[in-house]
């Protein structure tokens, strides 16, 4: 904030290496990433992404994003729908979450998995990809970088099944 330069500590007991200033005393403290995957259903079956370029044998994807800064995990779930779907939605129930320790961009990231139902809008696609609704027993294989999506998606089948 002081624009003075950074120097790399640990001060704290849990011997992690900190950026702290110092001119001013201020320490960055890292946070994980936190983001949204989200079943959208309507009375027709379950909302699939089909974004371009995912395999032919395995082309869905659902629908999903970062929390952003201030936002609740429910609303995030509920703008990124609306945004790659067209439809607005109602949150049924949480799914669980999943934490993704990841090294590049976003970093470690902690995602949260909710069913949702669709209260209005149209659907339409976005530039994450078509959208097509599908019923459960035909819904699309989900492409294999889509860990998020597959993860969503069997925590949703195993609550079906349970
Ligand atoms: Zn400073």
């Amino acid at each position: 904030m002081c624009r003075s330069e950074l120097t790399w500590i640990v001060s704290e007991d849990d011997g992690l290496r900190r950026a702290k200033c110092k001119h001013c005393g201020w320490v960055h403290y890292p946070t994980n990433a936190m983001g949204v995957n989200v079943i959208v259903t309507t009375e027709s079956g379950v909302v699939a992404l089909l974004p371009p370029g995912a395999p032919v044998n395995a082309p869905a994807a659902l629908p999903g994003g970062h929390v952003e800064y201030g936002e609740t995990p429910e609303e995030a779930a509920q703008r990124e729908a609306y945004e790659e779907t067209g439809l607005r939605v109602e949150v049924v129930r949480s799914l669980g979450w999943y934490f993704m320790r990841s090294e590049s961009y976003p970093g470690p990231m902690l995602s949260f998995m909710f069913e949702t139902r669709a209260i209005g809008g149209q659907l339409v696609g976005s530039r994450e990809g078509k959208v097509a609704v599908l019923p459960l027993d035909q819904f699309p294989s989900i492409a294999p970088n889509r860990t998020g999506s597959q993860k969503t998606m069997q925590a949703y089948l195993d609550l079906l099944s349970a």
